[in-house]
């Protein structure tokens, strides 16, 4: 079984024009268009069971459409969504009780996307409120290839903002691109066996090897399979991992059974 722990998708009427942009942006190619059908003929087409969408709201004025969106579609052909908030939202607590009732298992951040550094306070606090109703923190972690000389998330943060929270938020923050995008040296002096998960999206094909040695380290308990789709393809991520010098009970937790932990499906 294989679970695509970070996938993006748009509606059809703007998936095109938001991935020319981003790839503009990013200097960039999308493997695949960003709409809903083709992802999930990409999972039918190389054997993903399911994959987590993880819609991010630059504007707090977006939250309402993109959750609604995802209240409709959440579950639908196995695709599930996380939730969409922004720390400069006027009603946080409304906000993600609103999540939580419609049943997403967690929200989305983007600190890069909203003009936000992670250990800001108002990022602190919304983790802190997140965590406390049960809901997971996803957040990109590290340099975002449409901002490289800005970092909003890096490792030192993620060490302030744990601090900060003093336990709260221990296996509730889920790190994307392996804890930090294109850093995985300082991943590995300073990030692993943190009570965090790490997704592999956008980073497996990056440096395979750095990978390897940042599961070794961090445990393969807390770490998620994710191609960052429609940017990587699925197909080669998977063979990525699978040929890593993992044991199969390693790979397995990776691919699917903490995945089914975290969305209680388990
Ligand atoms: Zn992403």
């Amino acid at each position: 079984m294989v679970i695509d722990f970070h996938t993006h998708t748009f509606p059809d009427q703007m998936a095109e024009k938001t991935i020319a942009y981003m790839e503009q942006k990013g200097n960039i190619k999308a493997f695949i268009d960003a709409k809903r059908s083709t992802l999930l003929r990409s999972m039918s087409d190389n054997g993903v069971d399911m994959s987590v969408v993880l819609p991010i709201a630059t504007k707090p004025e977006q939250e309402q459409t993109i959750n609604r969106l995802s209240e409709r579609l959440n579950g639908q052909d196995d695709i599930v969504y996380a939730g969409a908030i922004h720390p400069d939202c006027a009603d946080v607590e409304g906000t993600l009780d609103y999540i939580k009732s419609i049943g997403l298992f967690g929200i989305k951040l983007h600190p890069d996307y909203q003009g936000i550094n992670f250990d800001d306070e108002r990022v602190v606090e919304l983790i802190r409120q997140a965590t406390r109703r049960g809901l997971y923190v996803i957040t990109h972690a590290g340099m975002d290839v449409a901002f490289p000389d800005d970092i909003h998330c890096t490792p030192d943060m993620v060490l302030s903002v744990l601090k900060q929270l003093d336990g709260v938020a221990d296996n509730k923050l889920i790190l994307a691109h392996m804890g930090s995008y294109d850093a995985p040296d300082e991943v590995l002096e300073k990030l692993c066996g943190l009570p965090v998960y790490m997704d592999t999206a956008a980073v497996l094909d990056l440096h395979p090897e750095k990978c390897a040695a940042i599961i070794k380290k961090h445990g393969a308990d807390k770490v998620l399979f994710a191609t960052d789709s429609p940017w990587f393809s699925q197909r080669a991520y998977i063979d990525l991992l699978s040929s890593m010098p993992l044991s199969d009970d390693e790979k397995e937790m990776i691919f699917y059974r903490n995945a089914l932990d975290i969305l209680k499906l388990g």
